[in-house]
């Protein structure tokens, strides 16, 4: 192209009789037109994104009235001039510049022969005057004009970014058509009163203006229309358009591909709960430039609303997960956030076509799914495969199910003893919670609890637990029992900063105090985020709440890391506690764990005692308290009341007995 618009060029040059053509140059209206000629190609419409940013030269409607009043010559010349100085303006590159000036005089050329061929004058002919039976040979002109404009950028646009070619014409004739009809219009008015004067043509910039401001607020529309507000990245109608694009492009070169990668932040409502919306708006766009940043160049990224973000690359599985590694591995950093730095974290859920769908749409469906599944078993990246479907489907069900059951009050708690190995008495209680689903019956707490704590729903469900249990630890005072109440907690409350607040709340609204309450919480709990774990276990301990770190041994928290938090009880793992008689190794981690965590100052409970000799060994390891099945299965709160009454009167038969 660039060649041939060279040669184009000088042919123009040579063969224009320029002594015809100099004294019409410096005529008013002859001049008007080259300088709005310049002016229109320094001075583009911007159409398309800020990401995207295509522009529309106005030049064109002068220059046609240039190769029709003035001759090819002047038009080139002058086309060229503006693109030239236009492209040194911008500081293109010169390959780009060359090929701006050679398909502007190529289609110059076109306009001017077609123009020369149909009006009957000579193509290299001089100045001349436009009839207005001239009108339509350079109507036709005109749009040959832009034609072959069109045709050749678009050749060049589809070389580049690997789209075809009719795709990009597609493209291009939604967006230009109505202004290139208008400019072309105006061109040929331009060329008919160019002979009534300077006054006339200066007229014409009001329809040019008119055309400048009507394509720029449709282009505005049209972004505002594809675009998300917020994160200026592309919306959903936007990346069902690139799907489908991506199919074309895989189609036409029969290549895998595209691939749908879904993100979606970790617990982002907590976020804008905790920090408020301006921080949670801080932060989606911080991921956006995040990922815009870290994506290739073959992938464009969008964003579906809320938290959730969609990345089209043009490749298959391995390109796919290969991006989504390293996306995920962008959140590394700390978002900073005034004077916090927070880690964000995402879930990724990857489709690939054709094998997980040859249509947008059900590509879309199944990166959901597979995003789903990563959100449920704590997985970072998933990819679809059909036998995540049903699980899946299965396990929404259970998390609707359990978000009605919170509702309307269908959990129950059961109350299991913790006995004082040495002397039998119940000293405390752990309340577990208890689901009887209408339909599956007992639904065990292993199964759904992992649940609520990825939907969000474990804190509406901690919330029932704790007032339950408060309220029946108040009625059980009252009775004179006095015990120990432990609760459990999950990982997202300790990251919970108004946690204390609601404990304090609850316990005073049951007029329980708060050093009857012990909150179990696990190691991995507190290494999820060591630094918000550590705040809000200082201020539940500043209260007189007691912290007590749960199935003790299954994480990888060093004794001594847990102690400078300064804890209050360790459980042992039932699975350590259960095999203590047949396997020496777990009887030798037991009993040291006991004789460090005496040493410390803490309070020891073995979990998981099933039968009599294990108690007794325990019992010869120092002051353990014990709970397990062979000491008390959690049981109802009127079971567990019997219980204590019981305990009750045995102490006093046996105090009766001593006097
Ligand atoms: P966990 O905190 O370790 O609770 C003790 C579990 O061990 C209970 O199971 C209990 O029934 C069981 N267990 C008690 N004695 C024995 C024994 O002698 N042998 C054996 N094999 N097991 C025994 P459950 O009630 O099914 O609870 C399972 C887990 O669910 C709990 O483990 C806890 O992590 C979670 N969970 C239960 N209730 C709640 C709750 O209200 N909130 C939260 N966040 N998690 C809960
Ligand atoms: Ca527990
Ligand atoms: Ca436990």
């Amino acid at each position: 192209v660039g060649l041939s618009g060279l040669a184009v060029i000088a042919a123009a040059v040579v063969f224009t009789p320029w002594s015809q053509v100099l004294p019409e140059l410096l005529l008013w209206p002859t001049l008007f037109l080259v300088v709005a000629a310049v002016a229109g190609e320094v001075k583009p419409l911007l159409i398309g994104s800020r990401a995207q940013e295509r522009t529309l030269s106005t030049s064109a409607p002068f220059v046609l009235a240039l190769i029709a009043v003035g001759g090819l010559g002047i038009a080139v010349v002058v086309q060229a001039v503006a693109s030239v100085v236009d492209d040194l303006h911008q500081r293109r590159a010169w390959t780009k510049s060359l090929f701006n000036t050679a398909q502007y005089a190529l289609s110059v050329v076109a306009g001017r022969a077609i123009y020369s061929w149909l009006a009957g004058v000579p193509i290299f002919g001089g100045p001349s005057t436009v009839s207005p039976g001239q009108i339509v040979p350079l109507v036709i002109a005109g749009a040959c004009m832009f034609l072959v404009n069109w045709i050749l950028v678009a050749g060049v646009i589809s070389l580049s970014t690997g789209q075809s070619l009719q795709l990009v014409l597609r493209d291009d004739l939604r967006d230009l058509l109505v202004s290139n009809v208008v400019l072309l219009c105006v061109g040929g008015i331009a060329a008919i009163v160019a002979d009534d004067g300077v006054g006339a043509l200066a007229l014409l910039g009001a329809p040019v203006i008119a055309a400048h401001l009507f394509v720029s607020a449709s282009a505005r529309h049209a972004y505002d229309a594809t675009h998300d507000s917020l994160t200026g990245l592309g919306n959903r109608g936007q990346l069902h358009r690139e799907l489908e694009r991506g199919f074309e492009a895989a189609d036409d070169t029969d290549t895998a591909g595209p691939s749908l990668v879904l993100f979606d932040l970790d617990h982002f409502k907590d976020i804008n709960d905790t920090l408020g919306h301006p921080v949670g708006d801080q932060i989606l766009r911080h991921v956006a430039g995040q990922l815009v940043a870290a994506a290739p160049d073959n992938a464009s990224v969008h964003r579906l609303g809320g938290d959730e973000f969609a990345v089209v690359v043009r490749g298959g599985l391995l390109e796919a997960r290969q991006m989504a590694r390293e996306l995920l591995a962008s959140f590394d950093n700390a978002v900073p956030v005034g004077e916090l730095e927070l880690l964000v974290r995402a879930s990724v859920g990857v489709a690939v076509a054709p094998e997980h769908g040859e249509d947008g749409e059900t590509l879309m469906k199944n990166a959901d799914i597979a995003l789903y599944h990563a959100k449920l078993e704590r997985d970072r990246i998933s990819t679809y495969s059909p036998d995540l479907d049903v699980n899946t489907v299965e396990r929404l069900q259970l998390l609707a199910d359990l978000r009605t059951a919170i509702d309307k009050r269908e959990l129950h708690v059961a109350y299991q003893p913790q006995v004082d190995l040495m002397d039998h008495r119940t000293v405390g209680v752990e309340v577990l919670v208890r689901w009887y689903h209408p339909r599956r019956g007992l639904v065990a707490p292993d199964e759904f609890v992992p649940l609520a704590e990825n939907s969000g729903l474990i804190f509406p469900l901690t919330a029932f637990v704790l007032d339950t249990a408060l309220g029946q630890l108040a009625s059980w005072r009252a009775l004179g029992y006095k015990l120990r109440l432990a609760v459990n907690l999950s990982a997202r409350h300790l990251s919970d900063l108004g946690l204390p607040d609601q404990v304090a709340q609850a316990a005073k609204l049951h007029g329980v105090p708060l050093n009857s309450l012990v909150l179990e919480v696990t190691e991995t709990g507190i290494l999820s985020d060591p630094a918000r774990a550590d705040v809000v276990i200082r201020a539940l301990r500043a209260m007189g709440v007691e912290i007590s770190i749960d199935d003790y041994g299954t994480g990888n928290a060093s004794l001594s890391y847990l102690k400078r938090l300064e804890i209050d009880e360790l459980k042992i793992d039932r699975s350590f506690v259960c095999d203590i008689r047949s396997d020496d190794h777990d009887l030798i981690i037991v009993r040291s764990t006991i004789e460090l965590a005496l040493a410390l100052g803490l309070r020891v409970v073995a979990e998981g005692i099933e039968d009599e000799p294990t108690a007794t060994t325990l019992r010869a390891m120092g002051r353990v308290i014990g709970q397990g099945y062979h000491l008390g299965e959690p049981n109802s709160a009127e079971q567990m009341e019997a219980r204590l009454r019981g305990e009750a009167q045995t102490a006093a038969a046996a105090r009766q007995a001593a006097r």
